[in-house]
Order: C-alpha cells, then sequence, then structure tokens
C-alpha cells in the first residue's frame, strides 16, 4: 500500500477523481476503473508551526490534488515529488531524487 496513491479513471470520460465519488463531475457517468498516481508537483506549502507540520498541496500526474506530509526540510513551489500511501491511510511526498 506504499507504492504510488490509488485513484479512480472513470469509465466513460477518462477523467481522474480523488477521492472516490459515486458520479464522475465531468460527464456523470458511474463506472469507474483504478489507476495509480505516483508522482506530482509541489503547488503549495503550508507550515503549522504549533503542530509541527508542514504540508504540501500536490498536483498529482493524474491531475487531482492531494494535501500530503512533507517529512521535513526545504520545499519549493515546483518540486517534482513522488506520493505514497501510508498503511495509516496518511499521504506523504518525498522529493525524486
Ligand atoms: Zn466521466
Amino acid at each position: 500500500m506504499s507504492d504510488g496513491v490509488p485513484m479512480r479513471r472513470c469509465g466513460s470520460c477518462g477523467h481522474v477523481v480523488f477521492p472516490p465519488r459515486p458520479l464522475c463531475p465531468s460527464c456523470g457517468a458511474s463506472s469507474w476503473s483504478e489507476a495509480v498516481a505516483r508522482t506530482g508537483v509541489v503547488e503549495e506549502v503550508t507550515v503549522r508551526r504549533a503542530a509541527g507540520v508542514t504540508l504540501a498541496s500536490v498536483r498529482s500526474d493524474l491531475g487531482p490534488v492531494l494535501t500530503t506530509r512533507w517529512p521535513g526540510g526545504e520545499l519549493p513551489e515546483g518540486t517534482a515529488v513522488e506520493l505514497r500511501l501510508e498503511p495509516s491511510g496518511r499521504i506523504t511526498s518525498r522529493r525524486i531524487p
């Protein structure tokens, strides 16, 4: 469960959604296939100093924007990252080496 983030791709128009929805917001169809987002690009960074947490909004390679935890360190917007779904259900991102 750690290699990429599972998403759903509309079987009718190909639109990808995350989190899953019953109906496609683009065409209204209800048939889905699984797709996995493995990488993304950082669009926005939020530091919650009180909680000691850095959150990054990441545009995934499949389109949907995810809010992910960042393990720490400098994180410029535009950074390419890989996406992981941790066993806890939390999404994390790491800089692509
Ligand atoms: Zn659709």
